[in-house]
């Protein structure tokens, strides 16, 4: 197959080219040993105290080492956006005194703005972009269109569900059956493409996977530690029929052209790690480095630990406020989760902001922290008796 000319028949209307971006993008000019974080939230609802979590180890290993840490709003699921959500949870962290580098932010007006060189900082508006590598991994035959009606199209997307949970009914026997009509999606000439195209049909765009899951490649996450990662052979989607990205492709392009070195999310995302790494290498990226952070657990009734799920109390960050505690004191508490040592270090040196702590990713725990309001009253008591009378009627905590 000419894989230029189906480039060029998907594609015709990109002509920049991964070269022009990598020049308008250039690596970072950073100190040696800077790591470049993010928070790369979906506009869906509240800021999660999970999400913070995840933010405070993003907003520490970039600012310990002299490096940037920025906001990404990761809007590609215009479904399941929440109008407001982003700007909400701009002004939610930057009460917890999260302060981002740059990157998405609340201009003048109320409106989300770009702050920074390497943007823009909100997926929807990068579509042009993620077309560019789009094309050159059709150029290389490293992605194929797969063209559908609207109902096999909702057919094939319960399939890469399924694939990806993995359901106790998925037996061996569906998966071969699945793995041969995704074989035969493979399965296309030119003509067929521009005769697809001349009809107006859209298509998905799908990897053409090399892997053997057969095959482990150790891996290290600098969270979980020493992994047995299986290569990929799931020709998964990179753009959807509206040619907006998935969470995969967005994931690779834009770590790459913003210079992240350390990927800071949540765990749910360990079971894709075989699909971004194939990304990373189809595309010729440079690998990131993950750490893969737990959900935070709470004890139910019977005092098993369970996720502190969305409709838990405590889960929504704007709800503390409510409750009386004062983000800093939250904040702090969220410290003591992190690393063990926090209140041991904040003892010592009482004077200081739970900023200065040195924070150490040896120091987390790998499995989910328990989550507990004693815990958190404990932590605020001692906050606020720090405080002065006229300080805490002020509000300043
Ligand atoms: N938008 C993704 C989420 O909300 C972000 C995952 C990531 O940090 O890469 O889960």
């Amino acid at each position: 197959m000419d894989y230029k000319r189906l480039a060029e028949l998907l594609f015709p209307d990109v002509t920049m080219t991964p070269e022009e971006l990598e020049e308008k993008y250039p690596p970072r000019n950073l100190p040696e040993g800077a790591k470049v974080t993010r928070f790369a939230p979906s506009p869906t609802g509240f800021v999660h105290i999970g999400g913070v979590y995840q933010t405070m180890v993003g907003e520490r290993l970039a600012h310990q080492s002299g490096g940037v840490f920025y906001l990404r709003i990761e809007d590609t699921d215009a479904k399941r956006e929440v109008p407001g959500a982003a700007e909400g949870l701009i002004n939610t962290l930057a009460r917890y005194g999260i302060r981002f580098d740059e990157g998405a932010a609340i201009g003048e007006n109320g409106e989300i703005i770009d702050r920074g060189d390497y943007g823009p900082y909100k997926q929807s508006l990068r579509g042009d972009i993620y077309h560019v590598y789009a094309k050159k991994l059709v150029s290389e035959g490293k992605a194929y269109p797969c063209f559908t009606t609207e109902e096999e199209l909702r057919a094939l997307e319960a399939v890469d569900k399924k694939a990806e949970v993995k359901s106790r009914e998925w037996t061996e026997e569906t998966e071969a059956e699945q793995k041969a009509a995704m074989r035969r999606l493979r399965e296309f000439t030119i003509e067929d493409v521009e005769r697809n195209l001349a009809a107006g049909n859209r298509f998905v765009l799908r990897i053409l996977a090399d892997g053997d899951p057969e095959k482990k490649t150790p891996f290290t996450d600098l969270v979980k530690g020493k992994l047995e990662i299986p290569e990929n052979d799931e020709d998964f989607v990179l753009l959807k029929s509206d040619g907006i990205p998935t969470y995969h492709f967005a994931h690779a392009v834009d770590d790459h052209l913003m210079g992240t070195t350390h990927v800071v999310r949540g765990e749910e995302w360990l079971p894709s790690l075989p699909k971004h790494l194939q990304l990373f290498r189809y595309l010729g990226f440079k690998p990131v480095k993950y750490m893969h952070i737990a959900q935070l657990m709470r004890l139910d009734e019977n005092g098993s630990k369970k996720k502190l799920s969305k409709r838990d109390m405590g889960a929504n960050l704007n709800d503390y406020e409510r409750m009386g505690y004062a983000p800093e004191c939250v904040a702090e508490y969220v410290m003591t989760l992190l690393n063990s040592n926090f209140e041991e270090w904040h003892a010592q040196n009482a004077d200081k902001s739970y900023l200065d702590f040195p924070f150490s990713i040896k120091k987390m725990s790998s499995s989910g922290c328990l989550f507990d309001f004693d815990k958190l009253n404990d932590v605020s008591k001692n906050v606020l008796s720090k405080l002065s009378a006229d300080e805490i009627y002020k509000g300043t905590a």
